[in-house]
């Protein structure tokens, strides 16, 4: 995270923002869950029956896996999207080098690409690429601010998110939130993406049909609680 901050990847609100994080990972005992497996695989399902589904990549996340974003994007048929909140032209052209760097060919919401505007965000917020997460059907946020992700919600897109945090507000509006750290929660997705690629859409409509998000993040939740 250092390393990205030096290289113009991540912001110094982005260093708080994982600071945050790495003190709810002590508190989940810094592993993936049982909660988080099964939202991982709920995730992977979603992804998989989606028709149009996009991984948004903030600083944050182009610094810890830019690797398993478009390996991910591979296996589903996802587009990648760079979505800032503090968006800068020179930010958006090194996050979009990072993912080029790890083989990503098509990144979109750079530059012109990020005109379309999500409904009730302000300024440089609420841009997005109108062939990508304007129109997509479902969105990977990962570390995403809750305004940006109850707006995405209200869109009637269907939000997937990864977030340490049970109670932010991100965590509490997505459909599917994995309470995991990214590093460890992107290559489970990725792993979980190439398994249930196989399945056929009945199967994978039954992974999804069973998850519960409130019944999963109170199971997160209790885990901090007593912890572990
Ligand atoms: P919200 O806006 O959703 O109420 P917030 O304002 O606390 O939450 P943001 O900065 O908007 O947080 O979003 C960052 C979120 O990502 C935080 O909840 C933080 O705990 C979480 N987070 C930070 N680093 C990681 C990481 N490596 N893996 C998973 N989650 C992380
Ligand atoms: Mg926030």
């Amino acid at each position: 995270m250092v390393g990205g901050f030096k290289n113009g990847l991540v912001v110094a609100e982005g260093l708080i923002a994982h600071g945050r994080g790495e003190a709810f990972d002590y508190l989940i005992g810094e592993k993936t869950t049982r909660p988080a497996k099964s939202a991982i695989k709920a995730a992977a399902a979603m992804l998989l029956l989606s028709k149009r589904p996009v991984i948004s990549v903030n600083g944050n996340a182009a610094a810890l896996c830019p690797k398993d974003f478009v390996q991910l994007a591979e296996i589903t048929g996802a587009g990648i999207e760079v979505n800032l909140f503090y968006r800068t032209s020179e930010r958006e052209t090194a996050i979009k080098a990072e993912l080029e760097k790890h083989g990503a060919k098509n990144v979109l919401g750079v530059g012109p690409r990020a005109s379309a505007k999500i409904p009730e965000l302000q300024s440089q917020r609420r841009r997005v690429d109108p062939d990508g997460i304007f129109i997509a059907d479902t969105v990977l946020v990962p570390l995403e601010d809750g305004d940006r992700t109850e707006a995405l919600v209200k869109m009637g897109k269907r939000v997937i998110t990864v977030d340490l945090n049970p109670m932010s507000r991100t965590a509490r509006k997505a459909h599917v939130t994995i309470v995991d750290n990214l590093v460890r929660a992107m290559p489970a997705m990725v792993k979980q993406a190439r398994k249930l690629k196989g399945k056929n859409k009945k199967q994978l409509q039954k992974i999804v049909d069973d998850f519960d998000s409130k019944k999963n993040l109170s199971k997160s939740l209790k885990i901090i609680r007593r912890g572990m």
